[in-house]
């Protein structure tokens, strides 16, 4: 009885679930608009002449805390479009089934090489389907939209703010001003006492 009464009850949420709009989408047919910040796989660039920018440094196969990229380096040769030696990559795979996205990668190349994408890989029947070789990294770069995060953006975003520097106010030395010297008391000269007339009749009685 306790059956016949949970199937029922299970029957009547699904029924009720049936008319509920669908939360999830047939994916990878139909992919949702990603956030801005969403990133995943990778791509790398070229210059504006057309020129890899990868200068094959292996800053980020030696940061890679999960060492997943792999790469081998061409003997250093003359651009031709700057004449200037320089490395060239002669192989570069990544394996993105032992990525963490931490984007280190991304944050140490030298040239801005390296970039995240916004839409993820397809799904692979095979683990080699989600290496990501040289070709298709390269492909990538026109094939997926890229993220705007390159190295220089990065460390620019994780500079400390500028703070204008506040010169010391310059204090102005106290003016002294000379000592008013007071004006020395005149003491009043002490006028001699008059003689009482008596004395003074006196006096001139004794002159010759
Ligand atoms: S995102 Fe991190 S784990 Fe993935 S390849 Fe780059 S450095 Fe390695
Ligand atoms: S850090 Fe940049 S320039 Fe150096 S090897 Fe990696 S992708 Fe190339």
């Amino acid at each position: 009885m306790g059956y016949l009464t949970d199937s029922l009850r299970a029957l009547g949420t699904t029924l009720r679930n049936m008319r509920r709009p669908a939360t999830t989408i047939p994916f990878p047919q139909q992919i949702r608009e990603r956030e801005e910040r969403f990133r995943t796989s990778f791509a790398l660039l070229h210059d504006e002449n057309g020129e890899e920018l990868c200068v094959a440094c292996l800053a980020c196969e030696r940061i890679c805390p999960s060492e997943v990229i792999k790469m081998k380096v061409a003997p250093k040769r003359e651009s031709p479009f700057s004449g200037k030696r320089r490395g060239y990559l002669e192989d570069f795979t990544l394996d993105l089934t032992a990525c963490i996205y931490c984007e280190l990668c991304v944050q140490v190349c030298p040239t801005d090489a390296i970039v995240m994408t916004r839409v993820p890989e397809v799904p692979g029947f095979d683990r080699e389907d989600l290496v990501l070789t040289m070709d298709k990294l390269y492909a990538n770069e026109h094939a997926k939209p890229l993220t705007w995060a390159t190295a220089s953006k990065l460390n620019e975003m994780q500079e400390p703010p500028k703070v204008a520097k506040v010169e010391p106010a310059k204090t102005e030395p106290a003016k002294t001003e000379p000592a008013k010297s007071a004006p020395a008391k005149t003491e009043p000269a002490a006028a001699e006492p008059a003689k009482p007339a008596a004395v003074a009749e006196a006096v001139a009685q004794e002159a010759p």
